[in-house]
């Protein structure tokens, strides 16, 4: 473990250091570039991605476009390294050793804080968090999780809104879109919370859920044999390891479904994934259906929910027939079972209780906090907020 981060700071000081005569650039990443053309582009052979064992030979095919890589060259114009984002947590590094080029997934070093915002409304919620905080995916979050709660429009200048969210920063930078736990928007004397649950989801102030709206099954019978997970540290291989999406045992040739209606953007081979299809549903999400025997929906048809578009296969990196299904918001990898309905049971028994006490706590600092009346302003980093050793108690109940 302390090799990798080892490894991964000096790749940083590497990257930074000015005296190198090697130029570091950074770009975004083209559409409709993989990593294999990359590869080609700089006369490397693809061969490496076939020493990557398998779950990191599917990573490499999560490359998405328009995120920031970054790029070293040596003067005489050779590759020297490469950083690629994939994921949230992750990236490729791609890097020239004396005996040729190396490939291997490295996890990206961030800070992860939590932030408590507190404004005063003078123009809209999101004008005024873009202005006050600066971070506008976190004005995109908060307008969304609160849309179905409040009436925008009736807010006027002089309410209020509090923010609990997770940020990632890099290098003083906010990356990856904003873990809100809590929205509060306090309009004509009413305050209209949301807050997220630990399963993921978000909840009003009686703990009803408050998306409706579930993708259905991919496959007619469901049998997860490998879980989401975006960043777990492997005790055996000493190494990070992530599975952007669920694994459905099944047998080949087993139908397998579109979630929701959309339109298929992909359909054809991808890397380590085999035969994939990618469907675009509405509000931004898309889903992803891997390792497929044949491939029946075609680029550009419209599809319904429920409807074939291929069958379940081992084509691509995998050790035997199953289907990897991947979901994605707003380009990013999300635990597919959390939009997919298995049950219609809401929060009962535990689940419910401790969703309460932690909404009890999170009203209760807020009320507190609006109650001191001051103006808006954020805390961040909990530790080294200056509260009262009784106030932290609260903190630490959150889980924070
Ligand atoms: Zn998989």
């Amino acid at each position: 473990m302390y090799n990798k981060f080892l490894k991964y700071y000096l790749i940083v000081i590497l990257f930074s250091s000015y005296l190198f005569s090697a130029k570091i650039t950074n770009d975004f990443w083209k559409k409709g570039l993989t990593f294999e053309k990359y590869l080609k582009k700089h006369k490397i052979s693809k061969d490496i991605i076939n020493l990557l064992d398998k779950d990191d030979a599917q990573l490499i095919s999560e490359i998405n476009d328009n995120r920031r890589f970054y790029e070293m060259i040596a003067s005489n114009g050779i590759l020297l390294q490469t950083l690629i984002p994939i994921g949230e947590e992750l990236q490729i590094h791609l890097f020239r050793t004396p005996k040729g080029y190396k490939v291997e997934i490295l996890p990206v070093a961030y800070q992860k804080d939590t932030y408590l915002a507190l404004l005063s409304i003078e123009k809209t919620p999101y004008k005024d968090i873009v202005k006050k905080i600066k971070n506008r995916q976190l004005a995109n979050e908060f307008t969304k999780v609160l849309k179905h709660s409040v009436n925008f429009r009736s807010i006027q200048k002089g309410d209020r809104l509090a923010i609990v969210y997770d940020q990632k920063m890099r290098l003083g930078q906010p990356i990856d879109i904003p873990d809100i736990k809590v929205a509060m928007i306090e309009t004509h004397n009413k305050k209209y919370y949301v807050f997220k649950h630990s399963d993921g989801k978000y909840y009003d102030n009686n703990g009803t859920e408050l998306i409706k709206k579930y993708m259905g099954k991919p496959l007619r019978h469901i049998r997860v044999t490998s879980p989401f997970t975006y960043r777990r540290y492997h005790p055996v291989l000493h190494r990070y390891k992530a599975h952007l999406g669920t694994d459905f045992g099944a047998k080949r040739g087993t139908p397998i479904l579109a979630v929701a209606n959309g339109k298929v953007i992909y359909s054809g081979k991808m890397g380590g994934y085999g035969n994939v299809i990618k469907i675009k549903h509405e509000d931004n999400y898309i889903s992803l259906y891997a390792h497929q025997s044949r491939l029946k929906a075609k680029k550009g048809e419209i599809v319904i929910k429920g409807q074939v578009i291929g069958y379940v296969g081992s084509t691509g990196r995998s050790t035997g027939p199953h289907l990897h299904f991947g979901l994605y918001k707003n380009g990013r990898a999300i635990n597919p079972m959390r939009m997919v309905k298995f049950s219609s049971k809401g929060l009962l028994g535990e689940d419910k209780k401790s969703f309460l006490r932690r909404k009890r706590i999170y009203t209760k600092i807020i009320n507190k906090i609006f109650n001191e009346n001051r103006p808006s302003y954020i805390w961040n980093t909990v530790q080294k907020r200056l509260v009262s050793p009784k106030k932290k108690k609260y903190y630490k109940k959150l889980g924070w």
